[in-house]
């Protein structure tokens, strides 16, 4: 099931839904998806779909993951991306492969315990994590050159944009039954320019914490 040939046609299929990254996909292929997810279903874990991992929350399809990453980084490398939704950590152990930081946040916190044993498996040493609620962001660390939402808010969080580095970029889920994946560059002090890039489908947004 975490055999070479499963790894290979998930970034095949990938490469088939148009993402064309070859370090994207190569991150993809060598990321054990199987450790991310409860044993009971880990036999699906390079099917390229969403997964529950308890809480109500869903670890997220492989082609989400892989198409946000290719989103963020298209404009080339970033050193400091904020990352709302731990949630299993398989997106934030993505980026950590890509990216000088990556900065965490959740709002389970059962979820951020399991996904930090996760990072220290796999030997991944710039996470940093925090139980939060990320409609905050982490503004002692701002500014992130790269911010990415991993649930989907009614609209953009005011406070996620005032984080974002000039230059920076914003990939979110914005709505509510009906969502739209967004990706919002912040080109002057003042200036935000928003793209709609597709339709998706996010768990919600939700604020306060659980312990
Ligand atoms: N990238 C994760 C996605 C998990 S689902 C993965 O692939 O596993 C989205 C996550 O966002 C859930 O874990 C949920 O608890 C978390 N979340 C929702 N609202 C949040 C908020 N306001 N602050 C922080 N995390 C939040």
């Amino acid at each position: 099931m975490t055999s070479r040939r499963t790894r290979e046609r998930l970034v095949q299929r990938l490469r088939e839904q148009n993402i064309s990254s070859q370090a994207i996909l190569d991150v993809m292929r060598d990321t054990p998806r199987h450790i991310f997810i409860d044993e009971a279903l880990s036999h699906r874990a390079y099917e390229d779909t969403a997964l529950p991992i308890g809480f109500n929350q869903t670890i997220s399809q492989p082609y989400i993951v892989a198409k946000m990453t290719e989103v963020l980084l298209a404009a080339g490398p970033l050193k400091q991306v904020l990352e709302i939704g731990t949630g299993s950590g398989y997106q934030t152990a993505v980026l950590a492969q890509l990216v000088e930081s990556v900065y965490s946040v959740e709002r389970i916190k059962p979820l951020q315990v399991r996904a930090r044993e996760r990072f220290r498996q796999m030997g991944l040493r710039n996470i940093h994590l925090q139980h939060t609620d990320g409609g905050m962001g982490w503004p002692t660390m701002a500014p992130f050159d790269g911010i990415i939402v991993t649930a989907a808010p009614d609209q953009v969080p005011e406070e996620l944009l005032n984080q974002l580095a000039i230059g920076g970029r914003l990939v979110i889920p914005v709505g509510d039954s009906q969502q739209q994946l967004q990706l919002i560059t912040r080109e002057t002090e003042e200036r935000y320019e928003t793209r709609i890039l597709e339709n998706v489908k996010f768990v919600p947004l939700l604020s306060g914490t659980v312990r």
